[in-house]
């Protein structure tokens, strides 16, 4: 019903089909766990060429380990003070908080609790058995001058009682996918790859060089990302449009600015994926680059494929079970719309009717034995069609790349 409607509500056939190919590439999109929420997000996804991230539950498991508990307090125990900290963080849904949980282990007495109050992109700030506590970063605790810490990780200093009482080390791993979603966005042509964290220089240095990532701005307090990322949208020299991807944990205000915002839906907030325009059912981030691809035709990728595959010089060595089309080229490269406009006008101006037909059958993947039967025509004659095909294709792409 809903699709009859649009047909009467479209006035030409081009009109109807605009619409229609953002339906198949949202749908594609659903089937590999990812939710679009709309046709223009397609649109804009078509035109990325800077991806921004998260740190925390994006690129990394935002599951955090409690490395080292470092007591400076000489009147209390490491017990006391894990006392003090687990409480202080019971209230809050943080990965940070759910490490500390964690690695207490223990009941928390809520009747000990006066009050807990979570400051984001800081820590928290509670009253435990009367006395005040702070667990947080350098914004949020007071450091006696004569403490340096030097262990690679997210750091919580804590103060109890407007006394400083320790730190505790903890760390968190890069996912496995993400190496793979930064390849594979390089391969189809993202020109920048940005991290925002409101972690340590030092935590955001390490992801980003492991990752290779092209700049990492770190210390961000939630108001900062937001404003780092006008600046990233301010001086960006190209002219494609932008994604941000986090989790919501502290960033849904950026998600909901970027052209394209993506949520971590597998992990992130309600907020996060309320706020998002496509949302990732996984927690895996290379899911960007399955997001990004629906939103040009598969032809697009297999017009790439044309362009690597091998030329057959000799037309007996063909083996004609083989397929019109070959797979082998491993690096799918990206093309824009316009790219694909521009290359169905030309095949329509100069393919016969006979090489449309072939190259339709190529599309979908047919073998020369299957297209000669289905246009009743001789192997050898297929195979010489197919061949006049790849060479048009390749001077149109020869052509495209000199503009
Ligand atoms: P990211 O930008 O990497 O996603 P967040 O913005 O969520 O990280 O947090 C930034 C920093 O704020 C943390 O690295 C930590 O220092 C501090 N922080 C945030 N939440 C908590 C918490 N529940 N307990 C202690 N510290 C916290
Ligand atoms: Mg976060």
């Amino acid at each position: 019903r809903a699709l009859s409607f649009l047909v009467v509500s479209c006035p030409c056939a081009f009109v109807i089909s605009v619409p229609l190919s953002f339906f198949s590439g949202i749908g594609a999109a659903s089937k590999a766990g990812v939710l679009i929420k709309g046709g223009n997000y397609l649109e804009a996804l078509a035109k990325v060429d800077t991806v921004v991230f998260d740190k925390t539950g994006t690129l990394t498991k935002g599951v955090f380990n409690v490395q080292k508990v470092v007591v400076y307090d000489e009147n209390i125990d490491e017990n006391e003070f894990m006392y003090y900290v687990a409480s202080a963080e019971s209230g809050s849904n943080h990965p940070i908080s759910k490490s500390i949980q964690k690695y207490y282990n223990k009941e928390i007495n809520s009747t000990s609790i006066n009050s807990i109050k979570e400051i984001s992109g800081k820590g928290i700030e509670a009253v435990i058995n009367n006395k005040k506590v702070l667990v947080g970063n350098e914004k949020l605790v007071n450091l006696p001058k004569d403490i340096s810490v030097t262990d690679v990780g997210t750091i919580l200093y804590v103060e109890i009682d407007n006394v400083f009482s320790g730190y505790i080390v903890i760390s968190d791993e890069i996912k496995e996918d993400a190496k793979r979603a930064i390849k594979e966005l390089k391969n189809i042509g993202i020109k920048k790859n940005i991290m925002l964290t409101g972690d340590l220089e030092k935590v955001a240095k390490k992801v980003g060089e492991d990752l290779e990532l092209d700049e990492t701005y770190s210390n961000l307090l939630p108001q900062d990302k937001v404003s780092k990322f006008e600046e990233i949208i301010k001086n960006k020299t190209s002219k494609g449009s932008v994604i941000f991807v986090g989790d919501g944990i502290n960033d849904a205000p950026v998600l909901a600015r970027a052209d394209v915002g993506i949520a971590m839906g597998a992990m992130g907030s309600d907020a996060a994926i309320e706020a998002a325009d496509v949302v990732i059912m996984t927690d895996e981030p290379s899911k960007i680059v399955t997001a990004i691809k629906s939103s040009n035709s598969g032809k697009n990728r297999i017009l790439n494929m044309a362009m690597y595959s091998p030329e057959t010089e000799d037309n007996s060595n063909i083996a004609y079970d083989t397929k019109s089309f070959n797979f082998y080229n491993p690096e799918e490269i990206y093309l824009s719309k316009e790219r694909f406009r521009l290359l169905n006008q030309y095949l329509k101006n100069n393919l016969s009717k006979m090489e449309n037909e072939i190259f339709e059958y190529m599309l979908s993947e047919m073998t020369y034995t299957e297209i000669a039967k289905k246009t009743g025509r001789e192997l050898k004659s297929v195979d010489n069609s197919i061949q006049r095909i790849k060479k048009k294709l390749k001077t149109f792409i020869e052509e495209y790349e000199k503009n």
